[in-house]
């Protein structure tokens, strides 16, 4: 089942006008990186701070300046983060975190990726390309902000979650953004999305023993899928697969710390 995100509600007006740049062209020249100074700054971070949230496009465009100085270079992701209000998808008590580089708690014992790693996996994802990518499956919606960032550089995104709770959160989170591409599925993601394949890229949120077999199956020739797995050392480490003509290349990158990959719904 199929669940389309697109209340008329309204956004931060920011990013309310980015975002509707961005679905009509993606990449820098479109979405370009706002640069702000640090003594313009401050004052923001204050206001988020404080719970107002007056200007959050200032505290987002630094944390982009930072994901930039981290070694993020794929403008797209740069450009699609700064547009997504992180601080909209994580609690109230947690806003003036939003934009530090954290991991943070969404309830249910699970966590927002840092967003970092977001930003690393969404680059392993697009590797490069220059249009958008095509339709991609994203397993763990959690608070939704990852899917939200995706929705920027794909043209659909198909994301499934196993638990209910953070199902209806993700809903309720990306109901104020009109993301007519963001599609939520409440099930077990192990067993992929049959309806959406094949698709472009496939982004794991939750690190499992090894690949479902199923996401394999359900990747196009050309797409690449991200997710966090165990190593033979019983670490979790970053693993790149591409689909090729003739099978699978893997590749196992750096060492990562996501929450598990688990069976069934609840
Ligand atoms: N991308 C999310 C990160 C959420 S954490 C965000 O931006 O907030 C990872 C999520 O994966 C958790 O919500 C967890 O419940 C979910 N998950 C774990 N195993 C799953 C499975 N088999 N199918 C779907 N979701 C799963």
């Amino acid at each position: 089942m199929t669940k389309r995100p697109g209340f008329p509600v309204q956004l931060d007006r920011v990013s309310s006008s980015l975002v509707r740049a961005g679905s009509t062209r993606t990449g820098a020249q479109t979405m370009p990186v706002t640069k702000t100074s640090v003594s313009a700054r401050a004052p923001a971070l204050q206001a988020v701070a404080s719970g107002l949230g007056l200007d959050s496009q200032a505290v987002r465009s630094r944390m982009v300046e930072k994901l930039r100085a981290q070694g993020v270079t794929d403008e797209a992701v740069l450009s699609a983060m700064n547009q997504v209000p992180r601080h909209q998808f994580v609690e109230s008590a947690l806003v003036n975190q939003a934009y530090e580089d954290t991991s943070l708690p969404i309830g249910l014992g699970q966590t927002i990726s840092k967003p970092n790693v977001v930003a690393r996996m969404i680059e392993l994802l697009r590797a490069g390309r220059s249009g958008k990518l095509g339709r991609v499956l994203e397993i763990g919606t959690g608070c939704g902000y990852q899917a939200a960032v995706l929705s920027l550089v794909a043209t659909e995104v198909y994301s499934i979650e196993r638990l209910r709770g953070l199902h209806d959160k993700a809903k309720e989170n990306l109901r104020t953004l009109r993301l007519p591409n963001v599609h939520l599925i409440f099930a077990d993601g192990m067993i992929g999305f049959p309806k959406g394949a094949p698709y472009a890229g496939i982004i794991s949120a939750a690190g499992g023993e090894q690949v479902p077999q199923p996401w394999l199956d359900q990747l196009a020739v050309g797409g690449r899928l991200i997710a966090p797995t165990a190593t033979a050392q019983g670490q979790q480490a970053l693993v790149v697969v591409e689909r090729t003509d003739t099978g699978f290349q893997k590749e196992v990158l750096e060492a990562v710390h996501f929450v598990p990959l688990k069976s069934g719904v609840a």
